[in-house]
């Protein structure tokens, strides 16, 4: 599993907030890391509910 953060993201932070295990603030380029580029199995299910948190959808299971 692969996430793709959308452009219209916007930078709320939620799924920070919620799951810093997966995602950070990027502050020097404005912008959502994910910290995985594959992300690891025993992560999956909580990336999936972080796609479901996101207000805006911008977080895309590849
Ligand atoms: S919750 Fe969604 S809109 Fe908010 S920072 Fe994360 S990806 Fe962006």
């Amino acid at each position: 599993m692969r996430i793709e953060l959308a452009d219209y993201c916007i930078r709320c932070g939620l799924c920070e907030d919620l799951y810093p295990d997966i995602f950070k603030r990027n502050y020097e380029e404005h912008c959502m890391d994910v910290l995985y580029d594959e992300i690891p199995a025993d992560l999956e299910e909580r990336v999936k509910k972080a796609a479901q948190d996101c207000a805006v959808a911008a977080i895309i299971i590849k």
